[in-house]
């Protein structure tokens, strides 16, 4: 679609803010004020106009010069959107990622009231959102402070998984393919290897593990053997008195066995994922996931006998060919097995995924069904569990959240570390992102390892050497 841009410079957040109705759809920035050939005009002059030609659909609306012209310009824009689409995107006009950091950097400037009113009557967020976004941003609040300045957390990267899911957009191999098979053994020696120099490194720079978190893809897709290899080598290489949370994804059910759940449980785990997506057999089919519903059931059964006590489970809403009410039926049972977490993703569509992008108008109704999806989980889960993490996609229906449901004090703490930012995340394995964070100051800084499983396993010695940026960080910032 054209965006037609007459005079001001808030194209960037037009842009954003017309993606939330319209996600996957290609938006051309034109700034030819005597063009006819737009869907949208924005523009600043004796007033501000936005006026809209869609198929069938065309309506201008006009206010006066305020002291915010960029807030005014989009509460048009979603005006004019929302009429046309019939979808009002209860974030209102806000686009960020986080909302729970943008509301407690307001509150610190404005109060409490004030950033409530703020949030309601300029950026149009509905009740129950900014109910969401303060319930979040109080628990945050908590777990931030358990953050110190000599704290680590510590991120390995498993990107291999039984099969791939149509709507994946990691760099995850599936094991299905001979060539990704054979490279698993050699990644996870080198990935033994990465962990017993990062351990080092953190030894000697006297820093405190706060949290692990073993994900991929799905890391449960080695075999009980590597699994041992694995765990038992981040059990030997890091101080693990400090560490509050020692989490391994077992994402697929079809990867999980007793023998690898005991091997977790004897290492020092405390915290594992077992992710349903859904517990209907016709969309798991649809997705590519080669288990059935109850086979989920059952790895969260073997889970529980094996004396886990502390298991998360996500769902996603809009997935292909799912409809509201069978997602419901998936969030009903998800909460009969009474989960200490839930993670309720939005579908986003990435260009890396083998699902289709949708039509315009496909996109607004899947985001109203999306929205009717996790507007039943706020009804059901709010009783037994309250939202403590929360972010957004560009790309998801409706720019819609995926919020962490918890029970009280169970509560994932290194999400909150890794997503605001509280300490450094020393990573490894393909694809992992250290990303450093001065003890005292804001400085960020980020070393990437290769993202390929046989870029990692050829260019390992690169990566190694990398790593002495870590020292080289802490002596410039301490
Ligand atoms: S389990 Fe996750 S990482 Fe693996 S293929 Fe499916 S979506 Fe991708």
């Amino acid at each position: 679609m054209k965006l037609l841009v007459i005079n001001h410079n808030f194209h960037y957040e037009m842009e954003k803010l017309v993606r939330i109705f319209f996600p996957n759809e290609k938006i051309e920035v034109v700034r030819d004020e005597n063009t006819e050939d737009f869907q949208l005009l924005t523009s600043v002059g004796e007033n501000i106009t936005v006026a809209a030609r869609f198929n069938g659909f065309s309506k201008t609306l006009t206010a006066p010069l305020c002291g915010d012209n960029e807030m005014q310009m989009g509460r048009m824009v979603y005006s004019l959107m929302g009429e046309y689409t019939g979808f009002y995107p209860k974030w209102g006009v806000l686009t960020g990622v986080r909302p729970s950091k943008l509301l407690i950097n307001t509150e610190k400037e404005m109060g409490r009231e004030n950033t409530e009113r703020y949030f309601k009557n300029e950026l149009l967020v509905s009740h129950e959102k900014y109910a969401l976004a303060r319930s979040v941003a109080d628990c945050e609040e908590h777990i931030i402070s358990l953050s110190k300045p000599d704290s680590f957390s510590l991120y390995v990267s498993i990107p291999f998984c039984p099969t791939r899911c149509s709507y994946c957009s990691f760099v995850s191999h599936s094991v299905e393919t001979e060539k990704a098979k054979n490279l698993v053994p050699r990644y996870v020696e080198l990935l033994l290897k990465e962990l017993e120099i990062t351990g080092k490194i953190a030894k000697n720079l006297g820093l405190r593990l706060e949290s692990v978190y073993v994900g991929g893809g799905t890391p449960t897709t080695l075999n009980g053997e590597q699994l041992k290899a694995l765990t038992g080598t981040i059990n030997r290489c890091f101080d693990l008195s400090s560490c509050r949370e020692f989490t391994v994804e077992a994402g697929r059910p079809d990867t999980v066995t007793e023998e690898k759940l005991l091997v977790l449980k004897n290492n020092a785990v405390n915290r594992i994922s077992i992710n349903p997506q859904t517990f209907s057999d016709s969309v798991l089919k649809e997705i590519g996931r080669h288990h059935s519903a109850e086979d989920t059931i059952n790895a969260f059964k073997l889970a529980r006998n094996s004396g886990f006590d502390n298991i998360n489970m996500d769902l996603i809403a809009g997935l292909p060919t799912d409809t509201a009410e069978s997602f419901c039926r998936s969030a009903d049972i998800a909460l009969s097995l009474d989960p200490e977490n839930i993670t309720v993703h939005t579908l986003a569509v990435k260009r890396a995924s083998s699902i289709g992008l949708a039509s315009p108008s496909i996109a607004a109704e899947n985001a109203k069904i999306a929205s009717q999806m996790l507007d039943y989980t706020y009804e059901k889960f709010k009783n037994n569990y309250h939202p403590y993490y929360m972010y957004r996609q560009s790309k998801s229906a409706g720019s819609l959240e995926n919020v962490g449901w918890s029970r009280e004090g169970f509560e994932c703490v290194y999400n909150i570390f890794m997503m605001e930012e509280c300490h450094t995340i020393l990573s490894c394995g393909g694809g992992a992102v250290t990303k450093l964070k001065a003890p005292s100051g804001d400085e960020i800084e980020r070393i990437f390892n290769f993202k390929y499983p046989f870029e990692y396993i050829s260019g390992f010695e690169e990566l190694i050497d990398r790593k002495k940026r870590i020292t080289q960080f802490y002596n410039t910032y301490s």
